[in-house]
């Protein structure tokens, strides 16, 4: 028993309107050979039976048993496994791959499945040909053959993998009657040992051939009996024409010549005949239609009589002929990853000319998409150099009451090396007064001061660290930066070691020499110890216009109009100055003055003037004579400083671990920020609105090239529909169709994408160099290119396999009938 159905129903357009109870109840057992017809007449639900039994169709109740397998219980794939393995399937229509060979559409059956080796599929496909009398045809596309030649084709292919049943809807009912019998013989002879199943309408055919017959209507079994009927087949041929059956209406001889003119003709003829150059010539003067020897007339000399077994008996088919002795038909995958490939490469070959000028579109949607990736990932791609404006080892720590004690409270906690009034950012002026006419240039760094004696050897770039009190070390990232802007062309600076042994100038101070440039991944500025106050005080801060250099401020309206005072440190005084009455400052707050306010008012030995630093006033303790200006006021260096604390409402903190600090200084009560943190939060801050249309832009992009993607290969994939449908007819998985498709969109992503990408990589790598900003917008590292690729090639395959995926929910039949594509 190989076929077992029980109670199966089936139904069209479930509860609507037109709702068609297609299988009614059905139960079946059918054995393991022989010809089982399927008879009624057109639209009675016999193809539908075929298709639920041959799993291209689902049915909604019952049970159904192919060989002891259940498939109605099993989820598609179960189902294709089995019909694969057990079933060959024979269409009305032939449903052969129309653009491959007689030999492929027969031997891909084979391959399905497991058949590999060359030669077993090469002999087997002969054999199963020759058996259907068509091996000489095995190289023409199956198109170009007649409908006969076709249907033995698709014979051929039902019966090359040894199915245990062989399904045939309608085989010949696109056939003319000869080709009809001699596919039923065929039928006939491979039924010897299989299951057929037969659907047909054509009682004759079936009361000849079949061993069963089951009579259907309107979707139930009405009769199935065992076909005992005499097996006679009155089938009269077109193209045979049996004389004997023919009345002779004339016949002459005369020794050369022999005429016989047969004729079922009611009225006379008159017909001239002529045989010239072994041509014959007739002319019936118009009555009657002339065949010649081309329409395949066959005229025999005899009775017609019916025909019987004989017209198939000497016929043979042997089902394990090639095969190998062990071979089990199962289900394998046709696509290898590599196959897969090369055939959506001979699928991209195939397009038409039009078509492979869309493909430019995704050479330049890839270009795009490889523009937004770098493009995102130039944004993401935070470097310290973007956003870094101080050293990291800084903490800001407010002070808005610009109390010393509180510098002095921090500097103690542990941790921390230092502590600068204000902020550690400078802005120091290289002069570029190599020739006369850059005699007035010079050029700004700006960085972030820290102690020379922070900087260890191992963080040098060049030159070496600071020895002397006037030699500094810079950063290469400031000079990088200085460098990139082309600041010092005109005299001469394009590389890094033309900055060493050049001097910086000061207001007030003499000048300081570069002997170093260190590599510490931050815009620092290193100067030592003694010197910082000086250059604080001094020079103008970083990059902060409103800021205000101390000279400005320092310089206090004082006494009568007109009159300010700035004051410097003692120790700085040039040799001019000479106490002249009292003596020097020695204490902080303790000031000397210029000896022309000797005895003014408020200029009293011992008694304070009209001068505050931070909040107290200064102690004068003499005067002083000088060449130089009289508005000067000289103070000790801590005074200084104390003046300075009092215009800051901050103070950098130095620290190793600026971390632990910062949780220490937020237990003192102040509130505090890591530089490194704030210039980050900062920059990300500002770059927010860069990302967002970064994104847009990226998104747009990738958009348009999906949809074309997703157009191109709906195309592609309806012109294939038919093949999809005669893939999965004859047993070919879901998966493979998937593959089948993922192939050509891999390959069509290669093609394109490969280029696109490379295309658009150069074009960045020189547009990067240009300037600064698009170096920060656009990321081009190799990374970048395979992530792009990546990225292309999964929505490609996503949008891609869209329509793929709508159809595969269908089932074959569905998908055959395309009645709803
Ligand atoms: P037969 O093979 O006996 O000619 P079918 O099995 O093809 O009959 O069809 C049986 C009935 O089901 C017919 O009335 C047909 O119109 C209907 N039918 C077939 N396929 C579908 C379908 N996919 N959707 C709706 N009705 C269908």
């Amino acid at each position: 028993m190989s076929i077992r159905l029980q109670n199966v129903n089936k139904y069209f357009n479930r509860h609507k309107a037109n709702e068609i109870h297609v299988i009614n109840n059905t139960s079946l057992e059918l054995p393991d050979a022989g010809i089982v017809t399927l008879l009624g007449p057109s639209g009675c639900g016999k193809t539908t039976l075929l298709n639920v039994i041959g799993g291209l169709d689902r049915a909604n109740s019952g049970k159904i048993y192919i060989d002891k397998q259940c498939i109605s219980r099993r989820l598609t794939g179960g189902v294709d496994k089995i019909r694969n393995a057990k079933i060959g399937y024979i269409f009305q229509n032939f449903n052969l791959l129309d653009d491959r060979t007689v030999f492929d559409n027969v031997a891909i059956a084979l391959r399905m499945v497991g058949v590999r080796d060359r030669k077993v599929i090469h002999a087997r496909v002969k054999y199963c040909l020759e058996a259907v009398g068509i091996w000489q045809f095995r190289n023409k596309r199956a198109d170009s053959l007649s409908g006969g030649q076709r249907q033995r084709v698709a014979i051929a292919r039902a019966i090359v993998k040894n199915p245990r049943i062989i399904i045939a809807d309608e085989p010949t009912g696109n056939l003319d009657s000869a080709n009809t019998l001699e596919v039923m013989n065929i039928i006939k002879t491979i039924s010897r040992e299989r299951l057929v199943l037969l659907v047909t309408h054509e009682r004759k055919l079936a009361e000849f051939y079949a061993e069963r017959i089951i009579e259907i209507k309107d979707g139930k079994v009405v009769k199935d009996y065992q076909n005992d009927s005499d097996r006679y087949l009155d089938y009269q041929l077109e193209n045979k024409i049996y004389l004997k059956d023919i009345p002779v209406k004339k016949s002459f001889a005369d020794g050369e010549t022999q005429v016989d003119l047969y004729s079922d003709a009611e009225r006379s003829a008159e017909i001239r005949m002529v045989i010239r150059g072994g041509n014959l010539y007739i002319d019936t003067g118009g009555h009657f239609n002339v065949v010649d020897e081309n329409s395949n007339i066959e005229m025999i000399d005899d009775h017609y009589k019916v025909m019987d077994s004989s017209i198939y008996e000497q016929n043979e088919f042997r089902y394990d002929e090639c095969l190998p002795a062990n071979f089990k038909a199962r289900y394998r995958s046709l696509y290898t990853p590599w196959n897969m490939l090369w055939n959506g490469f001979k699928a991209i070959g195939k397009f038409r000319f039009l078509k492979k000028l869309l493909l430019v579109g995704f050479v330049f949607a890839a270009m795009f998409a490889f523009l937004a990736a770098s493009n995102v990932c130039g944004i993401f791609k935070i470097e310290e150099k973007d956003f870094l404006t101080t050293n990291a080892h800084y903490i800001t720590v407010s002070n808005p009451s610009h109390e010393s004690a509180l510098l002095e409270e921090v500097a103690a906690l542990e941790g921390v090396e230092y502590v600068l009034p204000g902020d550690s950012k400078i802005r120091l002026s290289m002069p570029m007064d190599d020739y006369y006419q850059t005699s007035q240039a010079s050029a700004g760094l700006t960085g972030s001061m820290v102690y020379a004696e922070m900087l260890s050897e191992a963080e040098l770039f060049a030159g070496r660290v600071p020895e002397g009190d006037h030699e500094i070390v810079i950063d290469k990232m400031i000079l990088d930066r200085f460098l990139k802007a082309k600041a010092g062309k005109m005299v001469g600076i394009t590389s890094m070691d033309q900055f060493l042994g050049r001097k910086i100038r000061v207001p007030n101070l003499s000048d300081y020499t570069i002997v170093g440039i260190s590599d510490t991944n931050s815009p620092s500025i290193f100067i030592p110890k003694s010197q910082y106050l000086y250059i604080l005080t001094n020079v103008q801060y970083g990059d902060d216009e409103n800021a205000h250099s101390f000279e400005d401020w320092s310089a206090y309206e004082m006494g009568s109009e007109g009159d300010g005072l700035q004051v410097m440190d003692y120790s700085l005084a040039p040799e001019a100055v000479k106490i002249k009455r009292g003596s020097e400052p020695d204490e902080v707050y303790e000031v000397i003055v210029n000896n022309s306010h000797y005895e003014e008012e408020g200029f009293k030995i011992g008694k304070t003037i009209d001068r505050k630093v931070n909040g107290h006033k200064l102690l004068l303790v003499g005067f002083y004579t000088s060449d130089r200006r009289a508005d000067i006021c000289y103070v000790t260096a801590e005074t200084l400083r104390q003046e300075y604390i009092g215009r800051q409402k901050s103070m950098a903190v130095y620290a190793e671990d600026p971390e632990m600090v910062l949780q220490e200084i937020k237990d003192l009560g102040l509130s505090a920020k890591i530089n490194y943190d704030r210039d980050r939060t900062n920059y990300l801050k500002a770059q927010k609105s860069t990302i967002r249309s970064g994104l847009v832009v990226a998104g747009i992009i990738l958009l348009i090239s999906l949809i074309e993607m997703f157009l191109m290969l709906r195309s592609s994939f309806l012109s294939r529909i038919r093949e999809v449908g005669i893939m999965r007819a004859i047993g070919l998985k879901k998966r493979d169709i998937y593959r089948m498709f993922a192939g050509e969109i891999l390959a069509i992503t290669l093609v394109t994408a490969i280029p696109g990408i490379a295309i658009m990589y150069y074009i960045l790598l020189n547009l990067v160099k240009i300037t600064d900003y698009l170096e920060g917008l656009y990321l081009v590292e190799p990374f970048v290119a395979v992530a792009a690729f990546v990225i292309i090639i999964v929505f490609n395959l996503l949008v891609g396999l869209i329509p793929v995926f709508r159809t595969m929910r269908k089932t074959p039949a569905a998908i055959l009938s395309r009645t709803d594509i």
